[in-house]
């Protein structure tokens, strides 16, 4: 079957086979449910193909499921962007009558979400995801749907889960810690380098992964940072929040180890440590 039905009705397909085994049917119930339902019989390959996610009608490429997710650089570089600036969210189009999952990242600087982009398309296995501009908000915006990844990298942030693709080797630790330097650091005139996060955890394991590469650290610290706009994608506006922020320092003599192991991908964030 499969490409020779419209593309909405496997959409729908795929999202009920998604959701039939959820709630515990057999292959053969769902083949039973789908027939009764649309009068398509689905083959038991298909079935599997799309509950293992190798295959989704969503863009007819393939999509790795969680299990045969590989750790790797780009990985660990989205794993830090998103548990600090990036979104990942489940949109409810209620239209079509199905759900769907976006990750993306919305920036000021270019180069960031360009990275953020091309880590997303190597971990998808897809063509290069180009930064779109938003004119009103003065931002770049990538966004990709990935069902796979969402599950991995939505809130709140499974650590343990994480582990595994962040620790993998050195460079996918270094990846990590610069994702998540680009999307929650920042460097002051002097030169200090400040790392941010509300969820404690974060911060105080990033300074624990910074010891790895002899980059000593003080706190976490609490430390407000009020007035920060957040934007919420699922509520589609903007808020200030008053939540409560945790701070890393890094130690001014352990800057040197920092640019030479971490370093930003932001250029006006690595020009600062550069001087
Ligand atoms: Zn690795």
């Amino acid at each position: 079957m499969g490409r020779y039905l419209p593309r909405e009705l496997r959409i729908k397909l795929y999202n009920d086979v998604v959701a039939l085994r959820r709630s515990g049917l057999t292959y053969r119930g769902i083949i039973k449910e789908l027939w009764r339902r649309y009068g398509v019989r689905i083959s038991k390959s298909y079935i599997s193909y799309w509950i293992r996610g190798v295959h989704s009608p969503y863009d007819g490429r393939r999509i790795p499921s969680l299990e045969l997710l590989k750790p790797s650089e780009e990985l660990a570089y989205v794993i830090g962007v998103k548990v600090g600036d990036g979104y990942a969210y489940r949109r409810r189009r209620t239209i079509k009558g199905y759900n769907y999952v976006m990750i993306g990242l919305k920036a000021k600087d270019r180069e960031f979400v360009e990275e953020f982009g091309r880590c997303l398309a190597k971990v998808l296995d897809r063509r290069p995801i180009r930064p779109r501009y938003v004119k009103s908000s003065g931002r770049y915006v990538v966004e990709v749907r990935s069902q796979t990844l969402y599950e991995l990298l939505r809130k709140p942030v499974d650590l343990e889960r994480l582990k595994k693709y962040i620790e993998h080797c050195e460079r996918c630790v270094a990846a990590f810690l610069r994702g998540f330097a680009d999307s929650e650091g920042s460097v002051d005139k002097n030169g200090n380098i400040t790392i941010y996060n509300t969820d404690l955890r974060l911060p105080t394991y990033v300074k624990e992964l910074l010891r790895r590469f002899n980059i000593e650290s003080t706190g976490p610290i609490l430390n407000k940072r009020r007035g920060t706009v957040i934007n919420d994608p699922r509520m589609g506006k903007q808020y200030t929040h008053n939540k409560d922020v945790y701070v890393i320092y890094i130690r001014a003599r352990s800057n040197t180890n920092f640019y030479r192991h971490i370093g930003f991908t932001i250029r006006r964030k690595q020009r600062r440590l550069e001087e």
